[in-house]
């Protein structure tokens, strides 16, 4: 059983800084600030929290969802 990643890589659609965030281990974040230009970022409609929207991860609670359709990524 592959751990989960709690660390993703958060690009602002704005700016394209990239900065790492830690993600709540029981809760989505639906907002995030940009440490750079100080956009607020709100996630994509469909989308439960700005680490799907704007992560190089999607957030835990779908990691734990969508483990197995994503095993052949490697
Ligand atoms: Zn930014």
């Amino acid at each position: 059983m592959a751990p989960i990643e709690w660390v993703s890589l958060i690009t602002c659609p704005h700016c394209h800084h990239e900065s790492v965030a830690t993600m709540p281990t029981d809760s989505c974040q639906f907002f995030y600030e940009c440490p750079k230009c100080k956009t607020r970022l709100r996630p994509n409609p469909g989308d439960c929290c700005v680490f799907c929207s704007f992560g190089s991860l999607p957030c835990p609670s779908i990691q734990q969802d969508t483990h197995r359709s994503q095993m052949n990524q490697v």
